[in-house]
């Protein structure tokens, strides 16, 4: 129970990597701020958080939209007091090669994957800077490393994050608060469950350890990331890819 007594502000965390990063910090203890487009998705997500025997929070909003993510806050104060850890996990895709993507799906990429974590993380760094201590961990990609056809705007989004991570770990690493990122390769979700079964096939082929990863091994460096012992770990990217990227 490293955690006990923080609270943990998570997005897009009714399923996939971002549910299993709130089942893994919970069961160290720490309470959940489940945040998700879809109220009722959330809010089975944080009944079943639940029953792990901490409190949690479901709290729907489009983090890409400033209104929204100041009310998540506000809200998850009044519950909870403070934030100490924020997982800007919530992301999408809209994929098409450079000359056929529409300009309305590279809006909405960057939007919901990188000026959400520039949202969030304004408003956790306000609290977090109080109380001289925050952990931020961002979910990255390893397509920002790689590129890859056909998602301009999700791998520019992704590498768009790196520098974010970087950049907001040096302006507030003077308060104790840390800001790293995590850069999933493929890893079994819905996100991935869509690709055409011989495109996931060709993608198998280049990973050294020979099987896809699981939300799990995702969640499992962001609690990394998320304890006190990893204090004097800041602006890094943890790849989690199976040797895809090295
Ligand atoms: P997922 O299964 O599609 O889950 C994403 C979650 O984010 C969903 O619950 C979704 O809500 C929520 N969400 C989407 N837009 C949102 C918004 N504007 N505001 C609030 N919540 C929003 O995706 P995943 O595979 O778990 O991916 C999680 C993160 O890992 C993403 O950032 C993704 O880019 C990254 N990643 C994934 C992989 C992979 O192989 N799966 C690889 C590298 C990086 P709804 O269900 O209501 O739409």
């Amino acid at each position: 129970m490293h955690l006990k007594g923080q609270t943990a502000l998570i997005t897009g965390a009714a399923r996939g990597i971002g549910r299993a990063i709130a089942e893994t910090i919970a069961k160290e203890g720490a309470n959940i701020v489940v945040v998700d487009l879809n109220q009722d998705e959330a809010q089975q997500c944080a009944e079943h958080i639940e029953t792990l025997g901490v409190k949690a929070l479901a709290l729907s909003g489009d983090v890409s939209r400033s209104d929204d993510v100041r009310n998540i806050f506000e809200k998850a104060v009044e519950t909870f007091g403070a934030i100490e850890i924020l997982v800007n996990n919530a992301g999408i895709t809209r994929d098409a090669l450079l000359l056929r993507m529409k300009e309305e799906d590279w809006d909405s990429v960057l939007n919901v994957n990188l000026k959400s974590v520039f949202l969030c993380t304004k408003e956790a760094v306000k609290l977090m800077a109080k109380k001289r201590y925050g952990r931020i961990i961002n979910i990255a990609s390893v397509v920002a490393f790689t590129g890859n056809p056909g998602q301009a705007n999700y791998s520019a989004s992704k590498a768009g994050i790196v520098g974010l991570t970087k950049t907001t770990a040096k302006e507030y690493a003077s308060r104790s608060i840390t800001v790293n990122a995590v850069a999933p390769g493929f890893i079994m979700t819905a996100m991935t469950e869509k690709l055409p079964e011989n495109v996931k096939q060709e993608m198998l082929k280049t990973i050294p350890l020979g099987k896809f990863g699981t939300p799990q091994d995702v969640a499992n460096a962001v609690l990394f990331l998320s304890l006190p012992v990893s204090g004097y770990i800041t602006g890094q990217v943890i790849h989690v890819n199976g040797g895809m990227f090295m």
